[in-house]
């Protein structure tokens, strides 16, 4: 099989949690730009609809909305039989949804810290057992959950102990999936992007007044945009990335390199 040909997702079948915009939407939209059917999760259903029909109108493919919030293990289990149902089949698993709360440590409290870890760690453990279940039985699948350059530096100005010790967790819970399952299989990496302009950084009242600082530090002087991590998304969606499992690809624009 060419190279191109290996890059190809036509006919498969994926979701993207999170994916109603941002990096998720990017992602998604990437996939189905190169021939994948893709359900949109996402607790904002709303957008995942309207996400949907641009996906839709742009690539011609099945896009489907699923409202879902990745903490329940209820709506993680009716998510995977809604899109089992739907594409008879998951080949392919974005577990992307996440969030972040600024707070110094002495001050986060119980509510915050576990809002960040459900979402961000808890929530991927359960959207990738579900799906690995599934994935399993075909003998074949490919899971990418979304860590951050934060599980590698400790980034300042802004304290996010539960943001970083959650993407830190992500990495090593999917390097474990990643050796369990290695011979049947079922691949598992990670993506750990630098700041990426979405919703979450330049919307956020946390984050946002700190953009000009990240642009002024980084080396590449800007922040990264969402369409920055669709190749990565691709390859490590495709067959092209057939000996890659259990690896963390940075996307920072050296950023954790300073
Ligand atoms: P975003 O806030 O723009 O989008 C996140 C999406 O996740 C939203 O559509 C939201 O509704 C959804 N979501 C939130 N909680 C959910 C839940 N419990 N169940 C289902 N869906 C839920 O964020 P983004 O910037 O696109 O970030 C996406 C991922 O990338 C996150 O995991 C984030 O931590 C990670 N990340 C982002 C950056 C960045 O700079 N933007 C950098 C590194 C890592």
């Amino acid at each position: 099989m060419s190279i191109i040909e290996k890059f190809k997702l036509t006919g498969q079948k994926a979701y993207v949690t999170g994916g109603a915009r941002g990096i998720g939407k990017s992602i998604a939209t990437a996939l189905a730009e190169v021939g994948a059917d893709v359900a949109i999760v996402d607790t904002d259903v709303e957008e995942a609809k309207k996400t949907v029909a641009s996906i839709k109108q742009a690539t011609g493919t099945h896009p489907i909305a699923i409202e879902a919030d990745v903490t329940s293990p209820e709506d993680v289990e009716r998510m995977i039989d809604e899109i089992v149902g739907e594409f008879g089949r998951i080949d392919i698993a974005f577990n992307n949804a996440g969030i972040c709360i600024n707070a110094p440590a002495e001050e986060m409290t119980f509510t915050q810290w576990k809002k960040v870890i459900d979402i961000n760690l808890t929530g991927v453990f359960l959207t990738s057992q579900a799906v690995g279940k599934v994935m399993l039985e075909q003998g074949k699948g490919t899971i990418v959950n979304t860590a951050s350059m934060s599980a590698h530096i400790v980034n300042v100005p802004q304290p996010q102990v539960s943001y970083n010790a959650s993407k830190a967790g992500v990495i090593q819970l999917s390097k474990s999936l990643a050796v369990e399952w290695a011979k049947k299989g079922v691949r598992v990496n990670t993506i750990s992007p630098g700041y990426i302009g979405t919703e979450l950084t330049l919307n956020s009242p946390d984050l946002k007044p700190l953009v000009k600082e990240w642009e002024s530090v980084s080396p590449l002087g800007r922040i990264g945009k969402p369409e920055e991590l669709q190749a990565i998304a691709v390859y490590l969606a495709s067959d092209a990335s057939s000996f890659t499992t259990g690896s963390d690809f940075v996307i920072d624009g050296a950023f954790t390199s300073i």
